[in-house]
Order: C-alpha cells, then structure tokens, then sequence
C-alpha cells in the first residue's frame, strides 16, 4: 500500500493525491451502546463471546478507542455514479481499523462505518444514524445466511452523539443517534478503486485524483492479485499481464454469479456505481436496497433513482456495463490493451445465465434438465408479475407438490394453487402498484413536448423508458379499472392453474424412471426448501425494528436477526436464542 502523504489531523475534505489512503482517526462517541452483535461475523475475528459483552467492546467498536496495533485509515477510491464519473469519493464514513489474521489463518479487514469525518466525506459528516446502520447490519447478515458472498457485520453500536437529518427533505431537520457498524471482509477494495487513476473523462471533464500515477494503480493490481486471488499469482507469478487478464476474467465471472444470485431471492442493490462493485464478487454497500414483496421485473428499490436505471430486471446488464469501466481502467497499465480484455466481457452474460438457470432449476426442484425448462422458469415469474404474487412465498410453497407416486398429486397440487391464490395482490394493490410515476397531464404534456423537440429530453433529464413505463402503467390502469375482485380472483385463478398444469406434467417426467421415489421426493423438498428462503429481510419488517430500536428496544432487531441466520428454516421450528443473544436480550429489556 502506498503511504498516505497527508497528516492524520486533516480529517477534511479535500483532493488526495498519489495515494490509495489516508491516515484517519475516529470521532469518539457519547455513551455507546451495543444494539446488536453476530456471533456468527464476529468469531471470523476469533473474539471470544465474553469479550463481546465488556465495556471495552462498545468503547472499541464505536471507535472510541484504538485497537492494540490499528493503523486506521481511509479509502480513497473514485466511481461512475449512476452512468457519470464522478472523479474522487473515497470513504466518506468508512475507517479501516486493520487487519485479523484468525486461527484458521484467514485475513479479514475490520472497518468502522459511520466513526465521523474523513477527507472523503465531501459537504457530509462521515456519520450513520441508527437507520441506516441497522440496515446495513441486518441485510450482511441476511445474505451471508442466504449463501450470498458479501461483506460481514460484527456489530452495530449507538450513541448519544447526535447529528441531524432531513430524510423526506421537509425543511425540519431532525436529531439522529450517531450509529456505528463494524464491517468485516478480507477486502473492501472496490471497481471504482482502480478508477483513482483513470485519465480525464471525456463526458463530465473529471479526473481520478491520482492522475498519471500510474505506478499507484500498478501496486493496486499486484497487490490485490497476490493478496486476494492467491491462486492466480501461483499460477502466473511475475507475468504481469497474463496475471491481470486472469484476474478481470474472474472478477467478470464472479460478478455475474453473484447478480444471478441476488435475481434469483428477487433483491435489488439501488445503487449499482462502480464504487460499490467489489473486485472480489461480493455484495457491498448496503444502502436503498430491497428484497421485493410482489413480483414486478421493473421494482426500483432506490426512491431517488427516478429512470429506473438499478431496476431488478437491469442489474446483470449494469454490472456488466461496470465490468466495462473496470477494463477501462485496468487497459491503462502499460502492459495491458483495451481490446484484448474485451473478449473476456463477453463471458458476463453467459455465466450469469447459467448461474441463474442452476439455481432457478434448484428453486423449482427440477434435477433433470429438458430444454423447456427456460419457459417453465419465465412462465413462473411471468404468472407471478401478472397476479401480482409474492416473490419469496410463491417460490417456498411449490416444495408442497410431491413427486407423483409419493403422495397423492393432485391434492397437493390443489393445496398449493388454494395458497398461491391467497397471496396474490388484490385489485386495489394492482392499483397502487400501476401508478404512473408522473401526472397524467404531466405525462401528455411531456411526450407532446418530446414529439416537437427530442433533444428536449437530455434537458429535462428524463429517461424515455421510464416515459414509456409511465405510458404503458395508464393502460394497465384503465385495464384494471374496468374489472372487478371477482374477476381479478378467476383470472388469477386460470394464470396459475396453467402454469400448475405445467409444471406437474414436467414433475411426472421428472419421477418417470426413478427408482426409490420416496427418497427422491424427500431429497427435492430438502434441496428445494435449502433454496427458496422462507425468510427474507423485507423492508418493512426493517422498519418494523429500526422503529423498536429507535425507542430503546433492541430485542425485536435481535430476534431478527436470529430468523435471519436460519433462512431456509426447513423444520419449521425457530431456533432458539444462543447464551450471549439471551443475556443481551434481557439486559436490552431491562434497560427498558
Ligand atoms: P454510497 O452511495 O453509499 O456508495 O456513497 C457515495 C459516497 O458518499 C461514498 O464516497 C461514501 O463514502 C460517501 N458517503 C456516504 N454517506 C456519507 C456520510 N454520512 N458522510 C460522508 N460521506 C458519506
Ligand atoms: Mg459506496
Ligand atoms: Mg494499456
């Protein structure tokens, strides 16, 4: 790692130069307080579960005091942020604390999120609040149980330090419990952490602030070679080019995996910049990010991103559209050429799916592969968009069809389609869910103004998808008017019935010629109910918590998280509650 070249006290904000960090110190807290703590993320760092309940830990890991041997320090790292480089961000709220090399003889990097300024933090003050952090906490935890890669939360902490928000930008700031999450993960290098050395853009005019360093960016990629993909740098050793071509192959593949993995438990990043893609394949920066209740291709999880360019149905085509800028930035080491990497991007889709359709094989419990089975999969999700189903539920329920030959077929299959109806979304939902996101008159005014001067568009900053989605949710709309519950419920009831049928028949070939059927049948419903989560951390189950915890009752968020290491929860029963998780329940409860 380069040294940084600033002095530890200009925690400002500023341009750093010719470094890929700068020495930082945390901002102390008034009073911290543990809210919640994974056992799971925090013996990575082998600590002791006695450790965990201390003092010293709360004053530790708000970064009130400083770990024996820390060297804390923060990121800088620059990105495209939705489509546009942006030039130098860096961690604005982030620390490194240092590294643990664990008895396994595992390296993790420890970060505090939200221990105040930075010279990164720009016009903001480097602090979470409770609300975010708790977000950020339980949603790493959540895909980690899910079996997605991503970066680790040991624990969230808060304070009585105080800084204030304007979250629906009503003019009346208010006061925020200063919240802090230690972050685990063997790295938080990111795409965007190449793009410190990127020459100016020629679209926004921004440089990376490390302009012509490229030794810096040259350390950068033999570091993270030999660091973080050990096994490309025994292979190619001092091949520098062969070494780095390997290496963006594997983050193209990686990459791609991990969006098939968050498509198929259907959540969404909201904020898919470069400087929240890690170069090691996990997911990073929890932030608007959302699993879908109800089923729709084009669900935004992030409020402010009007175009819809994060949407659910766009990712794996962003993050390859990410891959891009990564070979962009990699192409300007000297030993490495632009069009020679371009063959590897082509590999993005194919692996994303194939991941995709691996998995999706999983959640329907299909073992044998037929060609069709692609439009049986679109076909499921389709039926889901049009009834309006619930991602999560309708996936988990389909393990209740049992192989024909093991239980009676059709009884279970009328069981489940009685389910699959229930939770489909009623008219007024399917109302709600349509509204156009503009004005009707607004939207009239806008395409009329469109037809006369298309440039128009650049200007106003509208994207013509999200113009003609507005468009096509009036014709729903009207659709939708002209129908009634009861014949909402009938049409639900033909869209699944059809898609049941179809998927039986695929069910009786798939028992055609097997021996034991039982066993079969028990080992599907094991791989299907290991597949299809039966808990996810919906967003207002979050809120739900964030709103306990926000008056001073941590157990709900600790219970949380408890259902949240057990996703799949296959025997139906909630585990129960570990020592540590109990006593802090209870001292949470006493503490009123
Ligand atoms: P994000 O959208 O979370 O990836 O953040 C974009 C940039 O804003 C990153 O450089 C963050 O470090 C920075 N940032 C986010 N929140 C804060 C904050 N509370 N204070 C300072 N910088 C922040
Ligand atoms: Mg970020
Ligand atoms: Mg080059």
């Amino acid at each position: 790692r380069s040294l940084p070249v600033d002095p530890i006290e200009e925690n400002v904000p500023r341009k750093v130069t010719g470094a890929c960090f700068s020495l930082v110190k945390p901002t102390p807290v008034k009073n911290p307080e543990v809210v919640v703590v994974s056992i799971p993320a925090l013996s990575l760092l082998d600590l002791p579960e006695d450790e965990i309940q201390k003092k010293e830990f709360e004053e530790y890991f708000s970064g009130n005091k400083i770990l024996p041997g820390a060297q804390t320090a923060s990121h800088c790292y620059c990105g495209h942020q939705f489509g546009n480089f942006a030039g130098q961000l860096g961690d604005g709220a982030a620390m490194y604390l240092g590294e643990v090399v664990n008895q396994k003889g595992e390296r993790w990097e420890i970060q505090l999120k939200g221990a105040g300024h930075t010279p990164y933090s720009r016009t903001a003050d480097g602090r979470k609040v409770l609300r975010s952090s708790i977000r950020e906490f339980l949603c790493s935890e959540a895909m980690h149980h899910l079996g997605i890669p991503t970066t680790r939360a040991g624990s969230c902490i808060t304070s009585d330090t105080t800084v204030q928000r304007d979250i629906y930008y009503t003019g009346n700031p208010i006061d925020e419990k200063c919240t802090i999450v230690l972050r685990i993960a063997e790295t938080f290098i990111r795409f965007g952490s190449f793009q410190i050395c990127n020459p100016p853009d020629e679209n926004t005019g921004k440089d990376g602030p490390s302009i012509g360093h490229i030794e810096v960016l040259e350390q950068l990629t033999d570091y993270v070679i030999k660091m973080l993909y050990p096994q490309i740098y025994e292979q190619y050793g001092t091949n520098k080019k062969a070494a780095c071509m390997e290496l963006f192959k594997e983050v193209v593949l990686r990459t791609a995996k991990l969006v098939a993995q968050w498509q198929c438990v259907g959540w969404c990043h909201g904020v898919l910049n470069t400087d929240n893609i890690s170069i090691l394949g996990l997911t990073i920066d929890y932030g608007p990010y959302a699993f879908m209740d109800r089923y729709d291709p084009k669900f935004v999880s992030n409020d402010s991103d009007k175009g819809g360019r994060y949407a659910y149905e766009k990712q794996a085509e962003l993050c390859k559209w990410n891959c891009e800028k990564l070979a962009f930035s990699l192409s300007q080491l000297p030993y490495i050429d632009l069009k020679e990497l371009n063959p590897i991007l082509d590999l993005f889709l194919p692996q994303y799916e194939a991941t995709y359709l691996e998995i999706m094989r999983k959640k329907l419990g299909l073992f044998q592969t037929e060609p069709d089975d692609v439009k049986l999969i679109e076909n499921f999700m389709k039926t889901m968009e049009e009834t309006g189903s619930d991602f999560t539920n309708s996936f988990r329920c389909l393990s209740r069809i049992h192989l024909p030959g093991c239980a009676d077929f059709t009884a279970t299959r009328s069981d489940v389609l009685q389910y699959l109806l229930e939770q489909c979304s009623t008219l007024k939902e399917d109302l709600k869910a349509n509204q156009p996101k503009m004005e009707p008159r607004e939207l009239q005014m806008t395409v009329m103004l469109l037809e006369m001067n298309p440039q128009l568009l650049d200007q106003l900053g509208i994207s013509i998808t999200s113009i003609y989605d507005d468009i096509k949710r009036m014709e729903k709309i009207k659709e939708l008017k002209a129908k009634t519950a009861e014949q909402k419920r009938a049409e639900d009831e033909q869209h699944w019935a059809r898609w049941l049928n179809s998927y039986m028949e695929r069910l009786a070939r798939e028992a055609d010629g097997v021996d034991d059927l039982v066993k079969a049948n028990a080992h599907r419903q094991q791989v299907m109910n290991g597949t299809n989560p039966r808990f996810v951390l919906r967003n207002y189950i979050a809120q739900y918590v964030i709103d306990s915890a926000e008056k001073g009752d941590y157990s709900e968020i600790r219970h949380l998280l408890h259902l949240l290491q057990d996703p799949f929860n296959s025997d139906g029963e909630v585990a129960p509650l570990t020592k540590v998780e109990e006593d802090l329940v209870a001292s949470s409860m006493a503490d009123g």
